[in-house]
């Protein structure tokens, strides 16, 4: 399992993390990112945990559990 937050006041709006995981992330109408939900399977977690890695402004934070 992981449990994925978002720092929304850190987020700039790059959109590396809907283009990694997509069906875990989106953008509000300002850009913001939103967690659409958590990752059930390995590859949804894998992208998950890229999205964490490639974020510019390190505003995903990823918890192993
Ligand atoms: S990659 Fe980071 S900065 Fe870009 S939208 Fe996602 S959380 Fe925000």
């Amino acid at each position: 399992m992981v449990h994925i937050s978002v720092d929304t006041e850190r987020c700039v709006g790059a959109g590396q993390c809907v283009l990694s995981a997509p069906d875990v992330f989106d953008q509000d109408d300002s850009g913001i990112v939103l967690v659409l939900e958590e990752p059930a399977d390995e590859p949804g977690r894998e992208a998950a945990r890229q999205a964490g890695l490639i974020c510019p402004s390190q505003a995903i934070t990823v918890k192993e559990s």
